[in-house]
């Protein structure tokens, strides 16, 4: 399995992917990971990054595109990985794709940890106050100064990946609000929904989940599914499963009281519009739906 774990800094992506890691016996790739320890030894790569790291901005695209080429070479990379902090940019996901396709591999999935940006402060104040209790060392970008930065840019160099991702129907969003256990629950809920797991695997999790609704995945779907649709809900396990997504109940209904509005201005609503026009365009409203 292949994965990229997407989120803003303080989203949970690295637990998450310590806990999948072990769940599914695949390798985590943070780049974040990778360049602290390239600091910390003080190699090339590290002097050119640990001043940026520091001020909360973005290593350059191709020291970050260089660090992972190296990694997916190495053996422990057959059973698969988990990308976390990586891509980072547009032109880093473009690098990927090319770099997956030369080595032969396929990405899975994109999962999007959805996080109300509020709480981001809050979790990262937690994180310092527990590595602190831990007698670990302190990141230096985890102030609330750099973090602000780093939220700025993810804002607008890493969200725009969402839309990179979901157009080529790889994105699986999970609401990353919840606790640890449930939204790990629900990233295994949905790699088994699209087939990137065992289906039995995600089950077991799932009779224990009294777990929130996923909020929406446009990932390729599983190879029974139609692959038509590029955007999907997918339903809430247990008994919730047998109805329809609420979200996607709602939409109906405003759909056709919209098209029920949109037709009634077409017959007769226009103050402005001579009687015959509106006869007319409403016959050809007709035809065309008659067509359709
Ligand atoms: P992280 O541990 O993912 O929060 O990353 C910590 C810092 O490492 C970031 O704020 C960046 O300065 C740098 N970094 C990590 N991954 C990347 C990447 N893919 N592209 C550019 N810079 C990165």
């Amino acid at each position: 399995m292949r994965l990229i774990l997407l989120g803003p800094p303080g989203a949970g992506k690295g637990t998450q992917a310590q806990r999948l890691i072990h769940k599914y016996g695949i390798v985590q790739l943070s780049t974040g990971e990778m360049l602290r320890a390239a600091v910390a030894a003080q190699t090339p790569v590290g002097l050119q990054a640990k001043d940026i790291m520091a001020g909360g901005g973005l290593v350059p695209d191709e020291i970050v595109i260089g660090i992972i080429s190296d990694r997916l070479d190495q053996p422990d990379m057959k059973n698969g990985f988990i990308l976390d902090g990586f891509p980072r940019t547009v032109p880093q996901a473009e690098a990927l794709d090319d770099l997956l396709k030369k080595k032969h591999m396929r990405l899975d999935a994109v999962v999007e940890l959805r996080v109300n940006e509020s709480a981001l402060l809050n979790r990262v104040e937690t994180r310092v106050a527990e590595m602190r209790a831990r007698g670990e060392e302190v990141r230096v970008d985890d102030t609330p100064e750099v973090l602000s930065k780093r939220l700025a840019s993810y804002r607008t160099l890493t969200e725009p990946l969402i839309h990179y991702y979901s157009e080529r129907r790889k994105l699986l969003t999970v609401d990353g609000m919840m606790t640890i256990e449930h939204v790990t629950r629900e990233i295994g809920r949905i790699l088994a929904a699209i087939g990137a797991v065992e289906a039995k695997a995600a089950q077991k999790a799932d009779k224990k989940s009294a777990g929130k609704p996923v909020v929406e995945s446009a990932a390729k779907p599983a190879k029974t599914a139609t692959r038509k649709a590029t955007r999907k809900t997918v339903k809430p396990a247990g008994k919730a499963a047998k109805k329809p997504a609420k979200t996607v109940r709602k939409a109906a209904k405003a759909g056709s009281k919209g098209s029920k509005k949109a037709a009634k201005g077409r017959t007769g609503g226009s103050k402005g519009r001579p009687a015959k026009r509106v006869g007319k365009a409403a016959k050809k409203v007709t035809k065309r739906r008659a067509k359709a």
